[in-house]
């Protein structure tokens, strides 16, 4: 398998899965197609596409990183209970960006929200 096809077959993986998988949850997912990805290929495409800015990592989890497709800004919520992961939309700190920078003076670039919880079918 040649590598812009190794690419395309981790991408369609990670799109298809809207939960935000785990490098392991992908592996088996992809296992499953192309038994030939090894796991290697499967962390250097990852870490590549999350270099080029197509796919992002997202912190905070402390055992394994998940990974996502959708890098327009949104925030996240981790379940700590099932440890999935969802979306949250940026509306809800609308001003937190231009409240920061006038509290502080500084510049953001870039920010992040992680929020921990219990999901709705955990709780
Ligand atoms: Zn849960
Ligand atoms: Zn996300």
């Amino acid at each position: 398998m040649n590598y812009s096809k190794q690419r395309e077959v981790v991408l369609d993986a990670l799109k298809q899965n809207v939960v935000h998988p785990t490098a392991e949850k992908l592996y088996s997912i992809i296992q499953i197609e192309y038994p030939e990805v090894s796991k290697a290929t499967l962390y250097r495409n990852l870490s590549q596409l999350a270099e080029a800015g197509i796919i992002k990592k997202i912190d905070g989890l402390e055992t394994s990183a998940h990974f996502d497709h959708n890098t327009h800004l949104h925030y996240h919520f981790i379940c700590e209970k099932c440890g999935k992961v969802f979306d949250v939309d940026c509306d809800v700190a609308r001003d937190v960006v231009s409240k920061t920078e006038e509290m502080t003076g500084f510049k953001v670039a870039n920010h992040e929200i992680v929020f921990k919880g219990l999901c709705k079918d955990c709780q």
